[in-house]
């Protein structure tokens, strides 16, 4: 009996790494099996992803969302800097944009930027080519394509305010455009039809390189005053309440400085969570767990994550 057992669990481990392989077979990009999601991640934290893929192009990415679909699997895009990747990693496909970087100016002050550039390469970028519009997202590290999806922002704007289209693999496969008009952008979310954002077009306007670099270094300038940067984090753990913020109210509850394992909650900004260097997902959701009952204790405010938790337990 035990022998039958093992054969059947192995027979199931093959099919599924058999499903794997079809799903990322002819690809052009990397392919890494049984990859760490921790070194895709700014909190560095997060278990194996079944395989991770680095698409080299558009279609090579509409190429793996119909191999992936047609073996049921299921798919992930990974940016990784406002992620909280749990110990077991994620099971299927892992995709990171990080190999889409172009950058192109078009007329009318337009850039259209492919889906894996980070955003302070694109600021550089509008910088060099006297372009304004963007210096409200100065020291956020996501993607582009990331920072649409989560309608990225801070008290100088937010994503919302500069795009003009957005360039979609559907979960079919199909490549499609979206006017700015269709897209759906609240407070950190945009309602997006389910599939990969690849590319971008973003409205800018013609400005002085002198002055946009100025608010931009600025910008910069108030963030590491203000905000734990050499630590590993995934920046805001929590949305703010409604007209309040929620470094304030964490703080007010005394809670700057509290740890469970090596996540601790900034003794800068209390609305980071950093890694002081072996901190795991369970220490950072338990820590989590603490902040918010405390909060809503002595407060009253109950904390909504901004930091989006993914994978296995
Ligand atoms: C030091 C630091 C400072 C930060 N400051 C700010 C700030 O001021 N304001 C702010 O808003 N955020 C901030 N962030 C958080 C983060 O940079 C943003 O939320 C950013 O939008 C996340 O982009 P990402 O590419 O890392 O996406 P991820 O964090 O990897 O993903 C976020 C979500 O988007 C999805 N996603 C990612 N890429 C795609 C894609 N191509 N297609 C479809 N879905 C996709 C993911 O699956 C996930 O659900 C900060 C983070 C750090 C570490």
């Amino acid at each position: 009996m035990a022998r039958q057992g093992r054969t059947h669990a192995q027979t199931r481990q093959t099919s599924s790494q058999r499903r794997l392989a079809a799903a990322v077979a002819g690809l052009r990009g990397t392919v890494q099996f049984d990859a760490l999601l921790k070194d895709y991640t700014s909190f560095r934290i997060g278990g194996l992803a079944d395989v991770l893929v680095e698409p080299v192009d558009v279609e090579d990415v509409a190429r793996l969302v119909r191999q992936v679909r047609a073996q049921r699997l299921p798919l992930f895009v990974v940016g990784g800097t406002n992620l909280l990747i749990r110990d077991k990693g994620i099971r299927g496909v892992v995709v990171s944009l990080g190999k889409l970087r172009t950058i192109k100016e078009e007329p009318d002050a337009v850039l259209y930027a492919e889906g894996g550039v980070g955003m302070p390469t694109l600021i550089g970028y509008a910088i060099r080519h006297s372009l304004a519009g963007l210096e409200w997202a100065a020291g956020i590290p996501g993607t582009v394509a990331g920072c649409v999806v989560m309608n990225a922002g801070t008290r100088l704007g937010e994503m919302k305010d500069s795009v003009k289209a957005v360039r979609l693999v559907t979960m079919q496969g199909e490549i499609v455009d979206l006017p700015a008009s269709k897209i759906p952008f609240a407070y950190r979310r945009a309602t997006l039809p389910p599939g990969i954002v690849v590319g971008v077009w973003l409205q800018l306007k013609a400005g002085v390189r002198a002055e946009i670099e100025k608010v931009v270094k600025d910008y910069l300038h108030y963030r590491r005053d203000t905000q734990p940067l050499t630590l590993p984090s995934a920046g805001c753990v929590f949305k703010n309440p409604p007209k309040d913020s929620a470094g304030r109210v964490i703080d007010a509850a005394g809670l700057k400085g509290a740890q469970v394992g090596d996540a601790q909650v900034s003794e800068k900004h209390a609305n980071f969570i950093v890694n002081q260097g072996q901190a795991s997902a369970k220490d950072v959701l338990a820590l989590i767990r603490k902040v918010r009952a405390a909060v809503t204790r002595k407060t009253g405010v109950k904390l909504e994550l901004e930091l989006k938790v993914v994978g296995q337990a």
